[in-house]
């Protein structure tokens, strides 16, 4: 690895790359740019070949590929080692992740044992003079900027939905792939984490979804829902709430859409009466087009939206849905 550079870690769950790891490479890749810095990809496991794949198209200075058999299954022992030892063996001026429950698990042992500060949980950054990276404090009521001072290097990770995953740059020529491998023995592991818990056997996956339509408070009422459900089934996609809708058990928890709930992407998001805090936007400002509807014209929702309907969702959606069908013909 070219020392100085910019590392972003993408994590793997069977071989295959998560979408919160490219939104870091984006995050890596606006960086590098900024600093003209070099761009290095790292990926762990036993044998990580099939998940390389598949950032392989990804515009970056190389790949490392960090192998060892204790890597999987995950531990934070094994991952904090290894990357502890890769990052002494030629340190990046910057480290990058996504905040993940795992990176929540073993950043702040790495970050420690090399006693370098780490940004957790950052939205946003500012490139203007020196990287400054915008943090939420508060439950999101206030934004904090935090820039680094003393010695590199400097951990961040990355809210889920700070970058774009689709706007991770690609390149016809791949970057080479470099192969590292860390020592580690049984005895260096101490913890092993049991299966990842699940909250509900059968969860709705929205996280596939083309058409979402979502019912904030505005909808007043559990029986007004169906007029939602009409307009899902008008575009062919499916219903999603926010979190007090959940909480009045209105709408089962896993069609929860946001910081605690599900994070999205569809093609169409349609958000119905949901006023746009924070934890909501997280979970759905990477989809591809939003429409909000909102009685309220300075509702947060709309500085996401790419269409805003100020009004009142009672008469806006049956109208809205019975042109819909009209326009499909039924
Ligand atoms: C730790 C934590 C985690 C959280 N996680 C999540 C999460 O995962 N997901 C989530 O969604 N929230 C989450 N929240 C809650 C979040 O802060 C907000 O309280 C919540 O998103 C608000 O939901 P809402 O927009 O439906 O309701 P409100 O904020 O009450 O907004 C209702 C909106 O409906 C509009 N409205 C009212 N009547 C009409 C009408 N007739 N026509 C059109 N518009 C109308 C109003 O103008 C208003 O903007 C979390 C909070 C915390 C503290």
């Amino acid at each position: 690895m070219t020392p100085g550079g910019v590392l972003v870690l993408a994590e793997q769950r069977g071989q295959k790359v998560l979408r919160a790891s490219f939104e870091a490479v984006r995050g890596g890749q606006l960086l590098a740019r900024a600093i003209s810095a070099p761009l290095a990809i790292a990926i762990l496991g036993a044998e990580p070949s099939t998940a390389i794949a598949d950032v392989r198209a990804l515009a970056a200075t190389e790949i490392i590929s960090v192998e060892h058999p204790l890597l999987e299954p995950y531990t934070p022992d094994a991952y904090a080692l290894a990357l502890i030892q890769l990052i002494r063996s030629s340190p990046p001026r910057w480290v990058l992740m996504s905040h993940t429950y795992q990176v929540r698990d073993f950043a702040p042992k790495m970050a420690a044992a090399l006693e370098r500060p780490l940004a957790a949980d950052v939205i946003r950054i500012g490139l203007e003079e020196r990287p400054v990276f915008v943090r939420q404090i508060y439950q999101g009521k206030l934004h904090a900027e935090v820039s680094f001072e003393g010695e590199p290097p400097y951990f961040v990770s990355f809210q889920s939905g700070a970058f774009r995953s689709d706007e991770a740059e690609t390149t016809g020529v791949p970057p080479p792939v470099i192969r590292f491998e860390p020592e580690l023995s049984t005895g260096d592991i101490r913890t092993r984490p049991l299966e990842p818990f699940r909250e509900a056997k059968q969860a709705v996956d929205l996280t596939k979804a083309e058409v979402i339509v979502a019912v904030g408070r505005g909808i007043k009422a559990r029986e007004h829902i169906a007029l939602a459900a009409k307009l899902a089934e008008a575009l062919d996609g499916e219903l999603a709430a926010s979190r007090p809708i959940c909480d009045n058990e209105w709408m089962p928890m896993d069609r929860q859409i946001g910081s605690s709930g599900q994070t999205v992407s569809p093609k169409l998001y349609v958000a119905l009466g949901i006023s746009g805090a924070i934890q909501h936007l997280v979970g759905m400002r990477g989809s591809r087009t939003v429409v909000a509807i909102n009685k309220d014209p300075d509702a947060p929702i709309f500085d996401v939206a790419d269409y805003g309907i100020v009004g009142d969702l009672f008469e806006i959606v049956p109208t809205l849905t019975t042109e819909i069908l009209k326009s499909k013909g039924s």
